[in-house]
């Protein structure tokens, strides 16, 4: 790596924490939590799990649920009809074919409903597993810092995974959000206060 991005990465990763913005204890709780957070704010999906895990505390539990009272409990989050019928039908799944355990590898992962190459990746990096999820924030600041001029996800992760190195692929990922939600926003980027800004191209400072 090159030292600009060598500093970049050490400046960023040292001014925000290296986890996510969701709130969850476990394996069964990282899954509902990811796939609730899809086009939705961390916070609304954090206001709703409490109540969610204590209704539903484990795979068993949720693939017993009935349709409508999950609906009804995710309510405030968006799709949320689409995401009640997922989560039930992959509980089933993982009770059925993993021995209710969630499956730690994107393969897997991939096959349950609701799980996209994002959220799969969000799980593994979660556990701890090199990945490099992108999510809008992600995408936006690593545009405007030059990392990629790619669009699309998977495009860009490829880009950020072949720059940076693998140790800090996870730490990355989660600065990225931090720093896109604080203050790289999507509108009005706060370049005047960014930590980064003599390393960004699309700084308005330097212009
Ligand atoms: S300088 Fe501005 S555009 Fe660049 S990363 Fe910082 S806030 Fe974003």
């Amino acid at each position: 790596m090159k030292k600009e991005l060598r500093n970049l990465i050490k400046i960023l990763t040292s001014c925000y924490p290296n986890k996510s913005g969701l709130n969850f204890t476990n394996n069964y709780e990282l899954f509902v939590a990811v796939l609730l957070s899809a086009q939705c704010t961390d916070k609304k999906v954090n206001d709703v799990t409490p109540f969610f895990f204590k209704k539903y505390p484990d795979f068993f539990a949720l693939c017993n649920a009935k349709e409508k009272e999950v609906q009804k409990m995710i309510k405030p989050i968006n799709y949320f009809k689409t995401k009640a019928k997922n989560l039930i039908r992959a509980a089933k799944l993982i009770v059925d074919k993993f021995n209710a355990i969630l499956p730690i590898d994107q393969k897997s992962l991939l096959e349950l409903p609701g799980v996209g190459e994002k959220s799969a990746s969000v799980i593994l990096a979660c556990n701890n597993i090199p990945a490099f999820p992108v999510d809008t924030h992600v995408a936006r600041v690593a545009r405007r810092l030059g990392l990629t001029t790619h669009k699309d996800p998977h495009k860009i992760s490829l880009d950020l995974k072949n720059k940076i190195s693998k140790k800090y692929w996870i730490s990355m990922h989660h600065a990225l959000i931090w720093h896109g939600r604080t203050v790289c926003k999507a509108r009005s980027p706060k370049c005047k206060d960014c930590v980064v800004s003599r390393y960004c191209p699309s700084s308005s400072i330097y212009r």
